[in-house]
């Protein structure tokens, strides 16, 4: 995609965070919803397929509720989800059925992206709905998430939701306008317009949580945009009260803070998925299944159960879960015999397996393309 042109994208995930949802007495900021639906309903309209991941639902329930204060326990934070989840979808829907839209709720927790039947089967719903013309408002499935089986963040939420539906753009709307060279509170900060790279020096410049309500601050921010980037979309952090922020962005105003997925990395990706010969098969670990789900992660000997084929090094392998579903493909750094040999072992024994060692991934994770 040319810089900031998005006139041609079909697929948009917006996700709007705590804090723009939410007024500090942790009752609903009413006039930001209606206009941030306002936008994406004209999206909508003009035949983009539109997904909302919407946060609020512990901040709305705990003001409904009627604690003062952010709910610290997995039970409280559980109850505020419960009764809050309803408001903010009784909200969305009436919203959205003035402009005579219809939106469908969907759930999610981090085992629906890691574990394959869940993950099509989310994706096999979302595609319905969106066929349907329906605009999918998802969110954690907070009432019956415990830590364990969290993602936590609904800014991690929205990029998986992104890559799931193959969506181009996912619009990130918070109460900060973008990613700062320095403290955006202090004057003399500047706004970062353009990544292409997410590297450590980016990475500092995300503090920690900054809002009282959301989780998430600048960290999950970037994670998320290093999950699109390995996804091949662009990202963009915007501030939600901005006037028309949704609809200017997706016109291709330079607001906010994008982050590029490296178009090279998204071409090879496709010839690795769609264009090369598979010459094996690696069966790995359930574990190794979450990592490279996740995005932006190699595959370790460590992962790897089985080997099946004849491959040679530099050749593309399919790569398939305990069940022999395909997960991904990937070209291999090893060839078949000695990922036979170092298959379950740690990094730091391979040298003295094969007595040498080039790599220590079998897959690098930029050879790597998720089915
Ligand atoms: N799922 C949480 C909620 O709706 C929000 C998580 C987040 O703030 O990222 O309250």
């Amino acid at each position: 995609m040319e810089y900031r042109k998005f006139n041609q994208i079909k697929r948009l995930v917006v996700k709007i965070g705590s804090s723009s949802l939410t007024y500090a007495t942790g009752k609903l900021n009413i006039e930001q919803m209606e206009k941030l639906v306002r936008q994406m309903v004209d999206l909508h309209n003009r035949g983009i397929k539109v997904l909302l991941v919407t946060s609020g639902a512990v901040g709305a329930g705990a003001g409904k509720i009627g604690l003062t204060k952010k709910p610290r326990t997995i039970p409280e934070k559980q109850a505020a989800a419960a009764v809050g989840q309803g408001m903010l979808l009784h909200m969305y829907e009436k919203f959205f059925a003035e402009y005579g839209v219809v939106v469908g709720q969907v759930l999610l927790t981090r085992e629906d992206f890691s574990d394959r039947r869940r993950f099509l089967n989310a994706r096999n719903t979302l595609q319905a709905l969106l066929e349907f013309n329906i605009i999918p408002v998802v969110n954690e499935n907070d009432t019956v998430a415990v830590d364990e089986i969290k993602l936590g963040d609904n800014d991690h939420l929205a990029a998986m939701v992104a890559g799931l539906v193959d969506a181009e753009l996912l619009i990130l709307l918070s109460d900060v306008g973008g990613l700062y060279d320095g403290d955006p509170r202090q004057p003399g900060a500047d706004l970062l317009s353009e990544i292409y790279e997410l590297n450590e020096e980016i990475e500092s410049l995300a503090g920690g949580a900054g809002s009282k309500v959301g989780t998430g601050g600048m960290v999950t921010k970037i994670q998320a945009a290093r999950i699109a980037m390995h996804s091949g979309l662009v990202t963009v952090i915007a501030r939600a009260s901005e006037n028309d922020i949704i609809r200017r962005v997706s016109a291709g105003e330079p607001l906010g803070t994008a982050f590029w997925p490296s178009a090279k990395l998204v071409q090879k990706k496709k010839w690795i998925a769609y264009g090369s010969t598979v010459c094996g098969r690696l069966c790995v670990d359930d574990g190794a299944v979450r990592a490279l789900q996740r995005g932006g992660k190699s595959l370790l000997p460590s992962g790897v159960t089985a080997v099946e084929g004849k491959f040679d090094v530099g050749n593309t392998v399919s790569v398939v879960n305990h069940d022999g579903r395909e997960i991904a493909r990937g070209i291999v750094n090893y060839c078949a015999a000695d990922v036979e040999k170092i298959k379950g072992c740690k990094t730091g024994e391979i040298v003295g397996i094969l007595g040498h060692k080039d790599y220590d991934e079998i897959i690098h994770c930029d050879n790597l393309a998720l089915e």
